[in-house]
Parts: C-alpha cells; sequence; structure tokens
C-alpha cells in the first residue's frame, strides 16, 4: 500500500515515517509533485486535517492522510487553538508565536495546556479521523532545542523536560501526533 502524508514539514514526516509499518509505502507532497500551500480555512482543527487530505485526493488521486494540530491554553479560552501557526502572525515564526503566549501568560498563575493532533484518513473514497491528545504545561521560558514549532515551551504532564529537551522516540509515545498515528497504524493494520 502508498499512502500520501500530506505534509511539507520535515520534523512532522520524520516524527510520522518512523510510526508507520514498512510495508506501507509513504509518500511526501514532494514526491507528488504537489508544491502549493493546502489551503488550511476551516474553523477547527479536524476541519482543516479533513480539507488537507480531501485536497490531495481530489487534485493527485492519492489515498492520503493529513494531520492538523493545535495548542490549546487553558487559561486563555483555548488559544491559539487552530490559529496556532499563525498566532503572531502571518510569518507563521515559531519563536514569535512563542514569545507571544509567552507575554499572554505573563500574569496567569494557570499553566495547563494540551496539545490536539486530528489526523483525517482518506482512504477508498472514505474518510476516517484519529485525535490525540497530550496534557501539559507552558513553561515560563524556551528551554531545548529538538522538536519543532512551541515544544521549548510545553512540559507535557508527568516530565520535567519540555518536548524541545527529550528524544523523538519519547515524543512519539507521549505525544499527542504519536497517540493519533499509533491509531491510524492500528486502523491501517485491520485492513
Ligand atoms: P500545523 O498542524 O502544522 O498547522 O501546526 C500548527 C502549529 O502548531 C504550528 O505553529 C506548529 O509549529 C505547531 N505544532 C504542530 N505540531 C507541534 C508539535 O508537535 N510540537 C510543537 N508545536 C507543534
Amino acid at each position: 500500500m502508498q499512502l500520501v502524508f500530506a505534509t511539507n514539514n520535515l520534523n512532522k514526516l520524520k516524527e510520522v515515517q518512523s510510526l508507520i509499518p514498512k510495508h506501507i509505502k509513504l509518500l511526501s507532497l514532494k514526491d507528488i509533485n504537489c508544491l502549493e500551500d493546502i489551503p488550511e480555512t476551516q474553523p477547527t482543527i479536524e476541519g482543516n486535517a479533513i480539507q488537507k487530505a480531501k485536497y490531495v485526493k481530489t487534485n493527485y488521486g492519492y489515498d492520503c492522510f493529513a494531520d492538523d494540530t493545535g495548542l490549546e491554553v487553558e487559561a486563555l479560552n483555548g488559544e491559539p487553538g487552530v490559529f496556532s501557526a499563525r498566532y503572531a502572525g502571518p510569518k507563521r515564526d515559531a519563536n514569535d508565536n512563542m514569545d507571544l503566549l509567552l507575554n499572554n501568560l505573563e500574569y496567569k498563575k494557570n499553566r495547563n495546556a494540551q496539545f490536539k493532533t486530528v489526523v483525517a484518513l482518506h482512504l477508498n473514497s472514505k474518510l476516517k479521523t484519529f485525535t490525540g491528545i497530550c496534557e501539559g504545561k507552558i513553561t515560563g521560558t524556551k528551554r531545548g532545542n529538538k522538536g519543532f514549532g512551541y515544544d521549548p515551551i510545553f512540559q507535557p504532564n508527568g516530565y520535567n523536560e519540555t518536548f524541545a529537551e527529550i528524544d523523538l522516540e519519547l515524543k512519539n509515545k507521549i505525544g499527542h501526533r504519536g497517540k493519533a498515528v499509533m491509531q491510524l497504524v492500528s486502523f491501517l493494520n485491520t485492513l
């Protein structure tokens, strides 16, 4: 079986590649020559994941899965949520996003937050979604240089390190995307 993973994010590709069984050939957007930005215009994380998977199927004809992730911060009523990528503006800069979030939380005691990933699979004309959640806290400062995005300021519950201070293997085991992708893998294994 071959499946497109609808992302241009090499960090995500690396994370997901290590979880997918070897008999499934994973193709990137580059592999299918999809070089444009795929629209993500829906008001929810789930909606965006579905939109991306449908886009690849409709325009390129490949079975495909896509993920969308948001960081939901309790003291900010779930923000940045679906706006996580462009929280600090259209530049989508990870450092700017983290700085804005740390600023907005400066005087807040409640640091609870969760990452939520929805994976949408478009396979044999059917759509299915898988959700993974990882709960944790927003730190006071950035720590670590692994991972990407908000990783340096997210400390998963039960750990003293941020996602940017732990190895990919552990992040995949306890993290939002890993949990959603493992559900996808279990489903694919039943086919
Ligand atoms: P998207 O799913 O690529 O649209 O990601 C939305 C935003 O969340 C972007 O700013 C990403 O950098 C960030 N993000 C997605 N996944 C992760 C993660 O695993 N760790 C930290 N930030 C992430």
